[in-house]
């Protein structure tokens, strides 16, 4: 009964006839992007006097915290199982997430009628996150010490128990629906010079890779914590090697997996991959909050600490920042307040 066939992958991680390593074409993209406006708003592209001043540049922050469930992943969802394979509508969709991902899948679900289990670290510490989850109406199962321990655990299940098993970077119209962002930045903002985006599995990146940097143009830069650096090896590399640990408070990219779908799009379309380190995240989301007025998790606040890190370079320049989520947990917003 279940389709499930797990086969090689350039990644090592299995993959089934579904995972697709072709990238989307930029008619899949137009395409995915007619089913994306008919459920979510266009987000807002805004300045921020403040980094623009502190940058000498035109830094506009692109408002995907203002997306439901406050991050950009939810894109993605309503394209994937818009198109779901009949055989998978009753038994549903599975996957691995630290969260946003999770909440997207569960969301886009539940407007179509489809069961979703994600599967968490079960050292996950973001409460807020879970408990959205299963107000979504997912099922959630806690499993293993990471993303990848748990990324595994919902690749068995898929096997066993004839799910989708929804991938976190490997999936065609997650990274189409997705590269909608992208779309919405040409149009608000064709004199775009620089896109500077958070790197986890790159589904993201490798969307405005797909958009502003091959269709228009313009630079894209890829960014990871020091601590979770594994794609930004991968790329620098030219190799596609997983780390043993993967350790940053940004829990929205703290993986230690290189993923070959979304590696091979910016291999081709990035400009460049940088690393910025913890304190440096911390100190972007006491920036964005005080100066700006807005909310960014750890994973989101890298691309302002990335901005900041490339200083000069950016002078002169239009640099669009995504603010790709702001699920960030209580408890960590005050340690990095009071550490101020
Ligand atoms: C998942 C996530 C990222 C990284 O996105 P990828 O597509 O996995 O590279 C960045 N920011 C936030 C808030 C996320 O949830």
């Amino acid at each position: 009964m279940s389709s499930y066939k797990p086969v090689d992958s350039p990644d090592k991680t299995t993959i089934f006839s579904y995972h697709d390593l072709t990238p989307p074409t930029t008619r899949d993209i137009y395409k995915a992007r007619q089913t994306v406006e008919q459920y979510l708003p266009r987000t807002p592209l805004v300045r921020s006097e403040s980094l623009s001043a502190e940058l000498d540049a035109n830094v506009l922050i692109k408002r995907e915290d203002t997306l439901p469930t406050r991050s950009f992943k939810i894109r993605g969802f309503y394209n994937l199982v818009a198109e779901l394979a009949p055989e998978f509508r009753e038994k549903g969709l599975i996957t691995a997430s630290m969260g946003n991902h999770g909440q997207g899948m569960a969301t886009a679900a539940r407007e179509f009628d489809v069961p979703a289990t994600i599967v968490v670290p079960a050292t996950l510490e973001n409460q807020t996150k879970i408990s959205s989850m299963k107000r979504l109406g997912a099922t959630v199962i806690k499993h293993g010490e990471d993303f990848d321990d748990a990324r595994e655990h919902a690749e068995q299940r898929a096997a066993e128990e004839g799910y989708r098993y929804v991938h976190g970077g490997n999936e065609p119209h997650l990274i189409a629906g997705r590269a909608s962002a992208g779309l919405e930045v040409m149009e608000d903002c064709p004199e775009v010079d620089v896109v500077i985006n958070p790197v986890g599995g790159g589904s993201s990146a490798s969307a405005y890779a797909l958009t502003v940097g091959k269709l228009l143009g313009g630079d894209v830069i890829g960014v990871q914590a020091t601590g979770a650096d594994a794609v930004y090896r991968a790329w620098s590399e030219g190799t596609i090697e997983f780390q043993e640990q993967a350790d940053t408070f940004a829990e929205g990219i703290n993986i230690r997996t290189p993923f070959a779908l979304p590696l091979q799009i910016m291999q081709d379309h990035l400009t460049e991959m940088m690393v910025v380190e913890d304190d440096d995240i911390r100190a972007a989301i006491r920036k964005l909050l005080t100066e700006d007025a807005v909310l960014a998790e750890g994973a989101a606040a890298v691309s302002v600490a990335a901005a900041v890190q490339l200083g000069d370079e950016l002078a002169g320049k239009t640099v669009v920042l995504p603010i790709t989520g702001s699920n960030l947990a209580a408890g960590k917003l005050r340690d990095i307040l009071g550490d101020s």
